[in-house]
């Protein structure tokens, strides 16, 4: 099945950039989100990210306007995905949010769509269950930002279908991406790793090991990584690397899992990160400044 039309539902961190690569990607990309304010900040942060892109030379004008006019932005979810060939929900990591939302695509959405779900964590049956067309549901998840990261990671359940696979992964080399198909296991293969090793770098902060640069700088030069545990956690967000640590402490009913008390601290005051402008360090001048940690 060809895929030419997509509903993304949620403008956040992940929707934008998802809708972003579906626009890029030459399909009409129908953008919803529950509140104006986040639809707003979307749709601003995907034109932002293309006139960037035109500054340094790597986008053309006539390449915005075109990906421009396939994107379009919808105050009502069923407008959105009533005629598209799939839909990917990008909503906050909450089970209960999800479920209702796939329960209304069941009967929203066309026969054949795709219903793709970019969960972190949770279990893509029990999403796939609440939508009534478990076969037609599979995990895409999406790695941040989505127009630069390259990996897709494809989750499917026990009744996901052959048809579903393939039309996720030929989507997925449309946008751009590899894709990887992983069993529907809590944290799939890249969450479970990610948060152990950003909550045990919060932990390391919190027990004075070391600041948070130097904690950052060992794994960058020490171990090759791009970027370090704590400014990773600050790149994600926060209150979404929390959310997955009480998924999984969930799941697997194993407490160490539970977030780190200085996380918790980090998210109930707000500061979830560079999103927020504030989290493990201070964004507000563009990059990753050392700041005070609560005590
Ligand atoms: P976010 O908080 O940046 O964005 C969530 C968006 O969903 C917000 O704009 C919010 O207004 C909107 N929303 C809330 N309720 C809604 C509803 N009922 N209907 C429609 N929109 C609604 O979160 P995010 O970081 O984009 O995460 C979204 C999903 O992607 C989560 O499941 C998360 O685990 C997953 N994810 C996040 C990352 C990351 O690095 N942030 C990476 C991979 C996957």
């Amino acid at each position: 099945m060809e895929i030419k039309t997509v509903a993304v539902i949620g403008a956040g961190t992940m929707g934008a950039g998802i809708a972003q690569v579906c626009a890029q990607s030459g399909w009409k990309t129908n953008l919803f989100d529950a509140y104006p304010e986040g639809l707003e900040k979307g749709m601003k942060g995907i034109d932002a990210f293309w006139d960037k892109g035109i500054a340094r030379g790597k986008t053309t004008a006539e390449q915005k306007t075109e990906w421009s006019s396939n994107l379009h932005e919808f105050t009502d979810m069923k407008l959105a995905v009533e005629n598209v060939d799939m839909v990917i929900e990008a909503v906050p990591e909450i089970m209960k949010l999800k479920c209702s939302i796939f329960e209304s695509f069941g009967h929203m959405t066309k026969d054949d769509c795709i219903l793709g779900t970019n969960t972190s964590s949770l279990s893509i049956a029990k999403i796939a269950e609440a939508s009534g067309k478990p076969a037609q549901v599979i995990g895409m998840h999406f790695f941040n930002p989505v127009p630069i990261m390259k990996l897709l990671e494809l989750v499917k359940h026990e009744n996901c279908s052959e048809l579903t696979i393939s039309a996720a992964q030929i989507a997925g080399e449309k946008m751009g991406k590899t894709t990887i198909l992983v069993n529907d296991v809590p944290g799939f293969a890249t969450s479970r790793l990610g948060v152990v090793l950003g909550n045990e770098a919060i932990r390391m902060l919190a027990d004075g090991v070391a600041s948070a640069k130097d904690i950052d700088t060992a794994m960058v030069l020490g171990y090759k990584h791009p970027m370090g545990p704590l400014a990773l956690t600050d790149l994600v967000g926060l209150d979404v690397r929390r959310d997955i640590l009480l998924n999984l402490k969930q799941s697997f009913d194993d407490e160490s899992y539970t977030p780190h008390p200085l996380l918790e601290k980090l998210v109930s005051e707000g500061r979830l990160g560079k999103k927020s402008g504030k989290g493990i360090y201070d964004w507000s001048s563009g990059s990753a400044e050392e700041t005070e940690l609560p005590k």
